[in-house]
């Protein structure tokens, strides 16, 4: 357990800050957009914000940690450059003979170009973190009665570029993710959905829970987003962080029906293709909201919210 957290250090205390006075007190440039050093106030609440999760987990749930690359191939497979092509960031090396590859640096140290001599290898930086549980259920062959729930959580990246806090390109997503019949994954997300509000409603977080759509890309995606929306396949529990009248999606809550039990071969335990859902946390975005909200001295934030994070 980490000591009380005290942002004495910063020099002054906002009571809810600018967000100019947010992001110096909570994050160090590095020279892109939405790409940030995170300080020790600030990474203190997302370690908490973990364990409080963590303290919410259910039963019989299995842990899994990703690193932020996952299968180029996985990833092609369940279709996401269909959807999604526009904020997929896939991971470049020299594959050439050691000339090729002195070549090319070589022309980088006279000033010259050397990227043109990079080609894909078999990763990308996972834009999800429940993307990669999928295969490996799916090798373990059919699923037990009531289907299984995991943890899963992974440094994300979307290609999203923003000079806002709410819009980064690399952040953390945690999640639970139920694969298992129809009816047990509309009942573990009807049970998240009072949960995961409940738990803002602690960290005294101003929140409603919507419909909402993934970001399709393109003309046939507005389609897609559409037809997301009508089915009510996706909800968001959004909070104010940079105005009240555009709230930012905080968590959201996933039906994926059996998209991804029909692209691995999923089976329930009645033989049926296993459908999956998933709710995600955006750690970045609640603790971004948490300090934009209550201000930026922990010490002072309402009991309840201390009370939850065990500050
Ligand atoms: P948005 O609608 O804001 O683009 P999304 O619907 O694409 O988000 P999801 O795919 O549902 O987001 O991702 C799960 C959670 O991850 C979101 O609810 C959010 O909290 C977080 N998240 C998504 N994109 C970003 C981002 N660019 N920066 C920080 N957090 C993000
Ligand atoms: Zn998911
Ligand atoms: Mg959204």
């Amino acid at each position: 357990m980490n000591a009380p957290l005290r942002p004495s250090h910063l020099g002054f205390v906002a009571p809810t800050g600018t967000q100019d006075t947010i992001k110096d007190a909570l994050f160090q440039p590095m020279g892109v957009d939405g790409v940030y050093a995170r300080t020790g106030l600030y990474e203190g609440i997302v370690e908490r914000l973990a364990a409080y999760i963590s303290s919410q987990r259910e039963a019989g749930t299995e842990v899994l940690r990703f690193p932020p690359v996952m299968s180029r191939r996985d990833l092609e497979r369940h279709g996401y450059l269909k959807s999604f092509p526009n904020l997929l960031g896939c991971v470049c090396a020299l594959h050439g003979t050691d000339a090729e590859i002195s070549a090319a640096a070589d022309r980088h140290m006279q000033g010259g170009d050397w990227t043109s001599a990079l080609s894909p290898s078999d990763l990308v930086l996972s834009p999800a973190a429940c993307y990669p549980v999928y295969p490996i259920v799916a090798a373990r062959g059919p699923l037990p009665a009531g289907g299984a729930i995991f943890d899963v959580a992974c440094d994300c990246f979307r290609h999203e570029p923003s000079p806002h806090l709410d819009r980064l390109q690399s952040f953390r997503m945690r999640e639970y993710v139920c694969i298992g019949a129809p009816q047990d994954v509309n009942a573990f997300r009807e049970r998240w959905m009072v949960r995961a509000h409940e738990m803002a409603d602690a960290l005294a977080l101003p929140c409603r829970v919507e419909t909402a759509s993934d970001p399709f890309f393109g003309r046939i995606g507005q389609v897609m987003a559409l037809s997301q929306l009508h089915q009510a396949l996706k909800f968001e529990l959004v909070v104010p962080l940079k105005s009240v009248e555009s709230p930012t999606a905080c968590m959201s809550f996933n039906a994926h029906r059996d998209h991804f039990g029909t692209t691995w071969n999923i089976e329930d335990a009645d033989g049926n293709v296993a459908h999956t859902g998933c709710v995600a946390f955006g750690m970045d975005r609640l603790a971004v909201a948490l300090f934009w909200t209550h201000g930026l001295d922990p010490a002072a934030w309402p009991a309840s919210a201390r009370s939850a994070l065990a500050l």
